[in-house]
């Protein structure tokens, strides 16, 4: 069988550039390899970059309408053709359609989001600031902004940032991730069909080299990362270190706590779905469910009852969920339920032995439930991001509380109770940017922003929301006299008003 390239999208265009590298890209439920995918050099980002930079000049110039108009075509568009980027999305990723779809609608409200941006971009005025003074504020876009992606959210994180970085005027250099690589060049092929300018939407495929190259790129204003801890991190260093203005989203661990009081069929349900959900491959997905002890069992019983009627099978088929991204983060992932039962975890689901509705050379692992998993252990401490749920009985809220605490990461977090003054207070004092109440993946909806906290967040603007916009545009301020025959002379002192 002859495997199709896959190449960088630039000016509307497939592009091949210069670099001869490529990378494979897998049907992880089949375990084999769909298409290669090119991986661009230094110099094949830096044509793109001229190509963007070079688009961006009348696209900034251009009026509020025109954007809007272009964005508002988008929508309709992709609305319209969602069942084909879901497919997509299935084919590279191998979340099951259902969940495919649910992460197109969630992109969809930033797009929505985008539209309001004539409110977004207004400045100020101060009329006669000093006699005869006016001062106002204008927003003016960044000019390139270079973004970053991960491979568990194909299309909905590109769309946390493009919406907004288009709609504020700014021309987009967006590098996905390698290994689910083909919604993005769908997205921006999209865009020129809703009538955006050739070169404003550029999707250039790699690796290292050219995240590299885009970090420290003179032509590159800001990075939107988002990805693992140590790569964010590693981001934010390289690309403030360069001038640019950084976002970087890192990894996390996603407690969810069970009071005595809450509903235990709610909170199972909750747990089943924000654990295995996608495969566990949510950086919002709950890892770590903290029990208080006189519960634990009658919670444990309800989750395994619901975890053995999951089926676990080709996206396609209609299944629960799908397989792992690759074999070896499948491996990876495997080879945590034996750390956890050498450090003294009970192992009550090993999703090793399940059945799977799909093909045999697979990325399959079922669900796995762990309990007693101990907090030095590698199994509670490191994101595991696979379908792995780790029970941590807990003496009571005051010591959930420090545990997630304790924490490095700060991303998600949840309370299941009745009782509202627990909840206030759980909402009060975890270190966490993003809380549920009673509501396991607490996503911000588009017109709130998405970032944690700690070393699940590097940079002070979250993405999307009014912050997210803000991130896209700089700020001039304007102090402005026309002219009036009673006011000039020589002064010398620093202004003041009067
Ligand atoms: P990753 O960090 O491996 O890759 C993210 C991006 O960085 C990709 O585009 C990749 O090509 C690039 N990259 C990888 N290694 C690099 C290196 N050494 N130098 C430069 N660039 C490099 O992450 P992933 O495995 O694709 O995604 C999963 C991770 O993303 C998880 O940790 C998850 O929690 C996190 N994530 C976070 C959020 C959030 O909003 N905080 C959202 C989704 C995913």
């Amino acid at each position: 069988m002859t495997v199709t390239i896959l190449d960088h999208l630039v000016a509307g265009r497939p592009w091949a550039g210069a670099s001869t590298r490529t990378a494979p890209v897998y049907d992880p439920a089949l375990g084999v390899v769909s298409t290669e995918v090119r991986l661009a050099s230094a110099a094949d980002v830096d044509a793109v970059v001229a190509q963007a930079r070079a688009a961006q000049v009348d696209w900034g110039e251009a009026s509020v309408a025109r954007r809007l108009d272009v964005l508002f075509r988008f929508r309709e568009l992709l609305t319209t053709r969602r069942d084909e980027l879901a497919q997509i999305l299935t084919a590279e990723h191998g979340k099951v359609l259902a969940d495919a779809a649910g992460e197109i609608a969630r992109g969809i409200e930033v797009v929505d989001f985008a539209l309001t941006m004539p409110h977004l971009n207004k400045g100020e005025f101060t009329q006669n600031a000093s006699t005869g003074v006016d001062v106002y504020s204008v927003r003016e876009p960044l000019g390139v902004v270079g973004i970053i992606s991960p491979f568990n959210f194909p299309a909905m994180v590109p769309l946390w940032f493009f919406p907004l970085a288009i709609a504020a005027g700014n021309a987009v250099v967006l590098k996905p991730s390698e290994k689910d690589p083909s919604a993005s060049n769908w997205l921006a092929a999209l865009l020129h069909e809703a009538g955006l300018p050739p070169g404003v939407m550029n999707v250039v495929h790699g690796d290292k080299e050219a995240v590299d190259a885009l970090l420290v790129h003179p032509g590159v204003a800001a990075i939107s990362f988002v990805g693992s801890t140590p790569i964010a991190q590693y981001v934010y260093q390289q690309a403030t270190a360069a001038g640019k203005r950084v976002q970087a989203l890192g990894g996390a661990k996603n407690h969810m706590l069970v009071l005595p009081d809450a509903d235990l069929d709610l909170a199972a349900d909750a747990a089943v779905n924000a654990g295995f959900g996608s495969a566990g491959e949510r950086c919002m997905a709950v890892s770590a469910l903290l029990v208080v002890d006189s519960v634990a069992d009658a919670l444990i019983e309800r989750i395994r009852t619901r975890m053995a009627a999951l089926r676990t099978g080709d996206g396609r088929r209609g299944c629960d969920m799908g397989p792992l991204i690759t074999a070896a983060h499948r491996d990876r992932v495997s080879g945590y339920i034996d750390v956890a039962a050498a450090d003294g975890a009970t192992v009550v689901v090993d999703g090793r032995g399940g059945e799977f509705d799909g093909a045999a050379d697979g990325f399959w692992l079922g669900p796995t439930l762990l309990d007693r998993v101990p907090l030095d252990s590698a199994a509670y401490r490191d994101e595991i991001f696979g379908p792995v749920l780790s029970v941590i009985r807990v003496s009571g809220f005051a010591e959930a509380i420090d545990i997630i605490n304790a924490s490095p990461y700060g991303n998600g977090t949840a309370i299941f109770t009745n009782d509202g003054g627990a909840a206030r207070r759980f909402q009060r004092q975890v270190q966490v940017g993003m809380i549920g109440i009673n509501v396991p993946i607490p996503v911000p909806v588009a017109y709130y922003s998405f970032g944690g906290w700690k070393a699940s967040m590097f940079g002070d603007s979250k993405a999307y929301g009014a912050a997210g916009y803000a991130f896209f545009t700089r700020e001039k301020a304007v102090t402005s006299r026309w002219l009036d025959p009673s006011h000039g002379g020589i002064n010398l002192g620093f202004p003041q008003n009067d």
